[in-house]
Protein backbone atom coordinates (compact mmCIF):
# COMPACT_ATOMS: atom_id res chain seq x y z
CA UNK A 1 0.00 0.00 0.00
CA UNK A 2 1.66 3.05 -0.90
CA UNK A 3 0.94 5.75 1.67
CA UNK A 4 2.42 9.35 2.55
CA UNK A 5 4.39 9.90 5.46
CA UNK A 6 3.03 12.81 6.19
CA UNK A 7 1.56 13.50 9.41
CA UNK A 8 0.61 17.28 8.61
CA UNK A 9 -3.30 17.90 8.30
CA UNK A 10 -5.11 19.78 5.63
CA UNK A 11 -4.75 23.35 6.90
CA UNK A 12 -1.81 24.44 8.37
CA UNK A 13 -3.37 25.97 10.96
CA UNK A 14 -5.57 23.38 12.43
CA UNK A 15 -3.18 21.11 14.75
CA UNK A 16 -3.41 17.54 14.60
CA UNK A 17 -4.20 15.68 17.75
CA UNK A 18 -1.86 13.44 19.65
CA UNK A 19 -2.83 10.14 19.96
CA UNK A 20 -5.36 10.67 17.71
CA UNK A 21 -6.07 7.80 15.03
CA UNK A 22 -8.64 9.88 12.70
CA UNK A 23 -5.86 12.61 11.88
CA UNK A 24 -2.44 10.53 12.59
CA UNK A 25 -3.76 7.38 10.56
CA UNK A 26 -5.96 9.39 8.13
CA UNK A 27 -4.67 6.89 5.30
CA UNK A 28 -5.82 3.86 6.78
CA UNK A 29 -9.52 4.77 7.00
CA UNK A 30 -10.14 0.71 5.73
CA UNK A 31 -7.84 -0.76 7.80
CA UNK A 32 -9.73 -2.50 10.24
CA UNK A 33 -8.30 -4.31 13.82
CA UNK A 34 -8.91 -8.04 14.24
CA UNK A 35 -10.42 -7.05 17.27
CA UNK A 36 -13.52 -4.90 18.19
CA UNK A 37 -14.26 -4.82 22.03
CA UNK A 38 -17.70 -3.40 21.73
CA UNK A 39 -18.47 -0.13 23.11
CA UNK A 40 -21.44 -0.75 25.70
CA UNK A 41 -22.69 2.27 25.45
CA UNK A 42 -26.05 2.03 27.39
CA UNK A 43 -23.92 1.89 30.27
CA UNK A 44 -22.45 5.58 30.05
CA UNK A 45 -25.53 7.53 28.53
CA UNK A 46 -27.09 7.92 32.30
CA UNK A 47 -25.58 11.60 32.09
CA UNK A 48 -28.27 13.17 29.34
CA UNK A 49 -26.83 16.38 28.80
CA UNK A 50 -22.65 17.14 29.03
CA UNK A 51 -21.85 18.12 32.24
CA UNK A 52 -21.90 21.91 32.93
CA UNK A 53 -21.61 23.13 36.12
CA UNK A 54 -20.45 20.86 39.05
CA UNK A 55 -19.84 22.34 42.05
CA UNK A 56 -16.42 20.90 42.83
CA UNK A 57 -15.43 22.36 46.28
CA UNK A 58 -12.70 23.93 46.14
CA UNK A 59 -10.62 22.10 49.18
CA UNK A 60 -11.50 19.00 46.82
CA UNK A 61 -8.27 16.65 45.99
CA UNK A 62 -9.68 13.55 44.22
CA UNK A 63 -8.49 11.35 46.49
CA UNK A 64 -9.47 7.66 46.67
CA UNK A 65 -10.37 7.98 50.00
CA UNK A 66 -12.72 11.11 49.21
CA UNK A 67 -15.14 9.39 46.78
CA UNK A 68 -18.50 8.67 47.26
CA UNK A 69 -18.75 5.16 48.22
CA UNK A 70 -22.70 5.15 48.82
CA UNK A 71 -23.12 3.04 45.58
CA UNK A 72 -20.85 0.13 45.90
CA UNK A 73 -17.82 -0.10 43.02
CA UNK A 74 -18.18 -2.68 40.99
CA UNK A 75 -16.45 -1.30 38.01
CA UNK A 76 -13.01 0.00 37.35
CA UNK A 77 -12.41 3.17 34.69
CA UNK A 78 -8.81 3.64 33.57
CA UNK A 79 -8.23 6.65 31.05
CA UNK A 80 -5.47 6.04 28.63
CA UNK A 81 -3.07 9.35 27.71
CA UNK A 82 -0.77 10.29 30.97
CA UNK A 83 -2.93 7.74 32.89
CA UNK A 84 -1.44 4.38 32.30
CA UNK A 85 1.42 5.63 30.65
CA UNK A 86 2.92 8.27 28.16
CA UNK A 87 1.72 6.50 24.90
CA UNK A 88 0.47 8.79 22.69
CA UNK A 89 3.74 8.73 19.98
CA UNK A 90 2.79 4.99 19.62
CA UNK A 91 0.64 6.52 16.97
CA UNK A 92 3.46 8.47 15.37
CA UNK A 93 5.33 5.12 15.21
CA UNK A 94 2.90 2.83 14.00
CA UNK A 95 2.50 4.73 11.31
CA UNK A 96 5.93 4.92 10.45
CA UNK A 97 6.14 1.25 10.81
CA UNK A 98 3.53 0.56 8.65
CA UNK A 99 4.75 2.94 6.17
CA UNK A 100 8.87 1.59 5.43
CA UNK A 101 7.29 -1.90 5.91
CA UNK A 102 4.39 -1.92 3.78
CA UNK A 103 2.39 -2.93 6.59
CA UNK A 104 -1.34 -3.41 7.64
CA UNK A 105 -2.74 -3.29 10.95
CA UNK A 106 -0.57 -2.95 13.91
CA UNK A 107 3.05 -4.32 14.92
CA UNK A 108 2.99 -7.15 17.42
CA UNK A 109 3.77 -5.55 21.06
CA UNK A 110 7.28 -7.69 20.89
CA UNK A 111 8.48 -4.75 18.42
CA UNK A 112 7.61 -1.92 20.63
CA UNK A 113 8.12 -3.50 23.83
CA UNK A 114 11.11 -1.57 24.57
CA UNK A 115 9.14 1.72 24.16
CA UNK A 116 6.11 0.59 26.28
CA UNK A 117 8.17 -1.12 29.24
CA UNK A 118 11.30 1.69 28.43
CA UNK A 119 8.89 4.28 30.42
CA UNK A 120 5.84 4.21 27.97
CA UNK A 121 3.34 2.63 30.97
CA UNK A 122 3.42 3.68 33.98
CA UNK A 123 5.49 2.10 36.65
CA UNK A 124 3.43 -0.45 38.47
CA UNK A 125 0.79 -0.76 35.73
CA UNK A 126 0.85 -4.52 35.47
CA UNK A 127 1.02 -5.40 39.41
CA UNK A 128 -2.16 -3.07 39.39
CA UNK A 129 -3.74 -4.27 36.19
CA UNK A 130 -3.42 -7.95 37.59
CA UNK A 131 -4.68 -7.03 41.28
CA UNK A 132 -7.70 -5.61 39.01
CA UNK A 133 -7.99 -8.77 36.95
CA UNK A 134 -8.19 -11.13 40.23
CA UNK A 135 -10.49 -9.05 41.96
CA UNK A 136 -12.62 -9.37 39.06
CA UNK A 137 -12.00 -13.37 39.08
CA UNK A 138 -13.06 -13.53 42.38
CA UNK A 139 -16.35 -11.88 41.54
CA UNK A 140 -15.48 -8.31 43.49
CA UNK A 141 -15.70 -6.18 40.56
CA UNK A 142 -17.57 -6.88 37.26
CA UNK A 143 -15.80 -4.60 34.47
CA UNK A 144 -12.52 -3.06 33.89
CA UNK A 145 -12.77 -0.67 31.29
CA UNK A 146 -10.93 2.10 29.43
CA UNK A 147 -12.66 5.31 29.73
CA UNK A 148 -10.71 8.01 26.98
CA UNK A 149 -10.91 10.91 25.39
CA UNK A 150 -9.14 9.00 22.21
CA UNK A 151 -11.23 8.14 19.63
CA UNK A 152 -11.18 4.31 18.88
CA UNK A 153 -10.92 5.31 14.92
CA UNK A 154 -9.14 2.13 13.15
CA UNK A 155 -9.24 -0.07 16.68
CA UNK A 156 -6.06 2.25 18.12
CA UNK A 157 -7.64 1.79 21.58
CA UNK A 158 -8.76 -2.24 20.94
CA UNK A 159 -4.70 -2.12 20.04
CA UNK A 160 -3.69 -0.74 23.34
CA UNK A 161 -5.73 -3.07 25.26
CA UNK A 162 -3.97 -5.86 23.24
CA UNK A 163 -1.30 -4.19 24.50
CA UNK A 164 -1.85 -4.21 27.97
CA UNK A 165 -2.57 -8.05 27.70
CA UNK A 166 0.52 -8.41 26.55
CA UNK A 167 2.36 -6.44 29.45
CA UNK A 168 0.44 -8.84 31.88
CA UNK A 169 1.00 -11.80 29.77
CA UNK A 170 -2.83 -12.28 30.24
CA UNK A 171 -5.71 -12.45 28.13
CA UNK A 172 -8.86 -9.67 28.08
CA UNK A 173 -8.30 -7.28 30.70
CA UNK A 174 -10.27 -4.52 29.01
CA UNK A 175 -14.42 -5.89 28.92
CA UNK A 176 -15.27 -2.22 27.62
CA UNK A 177 -13.87 0.66 25.73
CA UNK A 178 -15.58 3.88 26.02
CA UNK A 179 -14.07 6.31 23.47
CA UNK A 180 -14.39 10.00 22.64
CA UNK A 181 -17.41 9.00 20.83
CA UNK A 182 -19.27 8.35 23.74
CA UNK A 183 -18.33 11.30 25.51
CA UNK A 184 -20.56 14.06 27.06
CA UNK A 185 -18.81 17.04 25.50
CA UNK A 186 -15.65 18.87 25.26
CA UNK A 187 -14.10 20.38 28.30
CA UNK A 188 -12.46 23.49 28.67
CA UNK A 189 -8.83 21.76 28.50
CA UNK A 190 -9.54 20.11 25.54
CA UNK A 191 -10.57 16.80 26.80
CA UNK A 192 -13.95 15.04 26.78
CA UNK A 193 -16.57 14.53 29.79
CA UNK A 194 -16.61 11.39 30.98
CA UNK A 195 -20.44 10.29 32.16
CA UNK A 196 -19.43 7.40 34.64
CA UNK A 197 -21.65 4.60 35.28
CA UNK A 198 -23.25 4.83 39.04
CA UNK A 199 -20.76 2.02 40.18
CA UNK A 200 -17.77 2.83 38.42
CA UNK A 201 -14.79 4.85 39.57
CA UNK A 202 -13.08 6.26 37.14
CA UNK A 203 -9.01 6.64 37.36
CA UNK A 204 -7.83 9.95 35.22
CA UNK A 205 -5.05 12.66 35.75
CA UNK A 206 -7.82 14.72 34.66
CA UNK A 207 -10.35 14.12 37.02
CA UNK A 208 -12.23 16.96 37.24
CA UNK A 209 -13.60 15.98 33.65
CA UNK A 210 -16.08 12.87 34.82
CA UNK A 211 -19.43 13.12 35.86
CA UNK A 212 -19.94 12.86 39.09
CA UNK A 213 -16.66 14.15 40.07
CA UNK A 214 -16.60 12.17 43.10
CA UNK A 215 -16.22 9.02 41.44
CA UNK A 216 -13.16 10.29 40.33
CA UNK A 217 -9.90 9.34 41.59
CA UNK A 218 -7.18 12.00 40.23
CA UNK A 219 -3.84 10.29 38.80
CA UNK A 220 -1.05 12.55 38.82
CA UNK A 221 -0.04 13.23 34.98
CA UNK A 222 2.47 11.02 33.81
CA UNK A 223 4.83 12.13 30.93
CA UNK A 224 8.24 10.52 31.02
CA UNK A 225 10.23 10.15 27.32
CA UNK A 226 11.43 7.52 26.06
CA UNK A 227 14.42 7.74 24.17
CA UNK A 228 13.76 7.47 20.28
CA UNK A 229 17.30 5.71 19.55
CA UNK A 230 15.62 2.25 20.01
CA UNK A 231 13.29 3.23 16.74
CA UNK A 232 15.66 4.55 14.56
CA UNK A 233 17.69 1.13 14.43
CA UNK A 234 14.01 -0.64 13.40
CA UNK A 235 14.48 1.11 10.34
CA UNK A 236 17.68 0.84 7.88
CA UNK A 237 20.03 4.33 7.80
CA UNK A 238 18.92 5.55 4.31
CA UNK A 239 15.37 6.04 6.03
CA UNK A 240 16.17 7.89 9.69
CA UNK A 241 16.57 11.74 8.06
CA UNK A 242 12.78 10.96 7.33
CA UNK A 243 11.91 9.70 10.34
CA UNK A 244 13.84 12.08 12.18
CA UNK A 245 11.92 14.71 9.99
CA UNK A 246 9.00 13.53 10.91
CA UNK A 247 9.40 13.33 14.90
CA UNK A 248 11.15 16.46 14.98
CA UNK A 249 7.50 17.89 13.88
CA UNK A 250 5.95 15.82 16.84
CA UNK A 251 7.98 17.24 18.98
CA UNK A 252 7.35 20.68 17.72
CA UNK A 253 3.56 20.07 18.29
CA UNK A 254 4.01 18.67 21.29
CA UNK A 255 7.32 19.74 23.18
CA UNK A 256 8.71 16.61 24.75
CA UNK A 257 8.79 16.80 29.04
CA UNK A 258 12.80 15.94 29.86
CA UNK A 259 11.34 15.24 33.98
CA UNK A 260 12.03 12.30 34.75
CA UNK A 261 8.64 9.85 36.00
CA UNK A 262 9.97 7.03 36.26
CA UNK A 263 9.97 6.97 40.37
CA UNK A 264 6.46 7.29 40.03
CA UNK A 265 4.54 4.93 42.82
CA UNK A 266 1.02 6.12 41.76
CA UNK A 267 -0.24 2.57 40.83
CA UNK A 268 1.69 0.84 43.88
CA UNK A 269 0.39 3.43 46.54
CA UNK A 270 -3.55 2.45 44.97
CA UNK A 271 -3.51 -1.38 45.88
CA UNK A 272 -3.48 -1.33 49.24
CA UNK A 273 -6.47 1.15 49.16
CA UNK A 274 -8.34 -0.91 47.15
CA UNK A 275 -7.52 -4.01 49.17
CA UNK A 276 -8.69 -2.33 52.31
CA UNK A 277 -12.09 -1.07 50.60
CA UNK A 278 -12.81 -4.70 49.17
CA UNK A 279 -11.35 -6.01 52.07
CA UNK A 280 -9.71 -8.74 49.58
MG1 LIG B 1 -5.54 11.59 30.42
Amino acid sequence: MATNLSILVDSPTTKYSDSDEQMAFSDYSSNLPDLIIPIDAQDVHESPNPIEQQNIPANYTFTFNEIDKTTPIDKVNLDMDHTIGNISIITIYIKCWRHFNKADGYPPYELFRWFFEGGGWRPYLKEFLLYLVDLRSKGYIKQINIHTSVSNYNGYVDWIAQCMDKLCETEGIIDNIYDSSVSGGISQCGATYKPISPSAILFDDKPWNAYPYNRSVGVPYYEQNVSNEPFYQMFDKQHHKELQSVLEYDARQYPINYNDFTGDTFFKDIVPKLKEYFGY
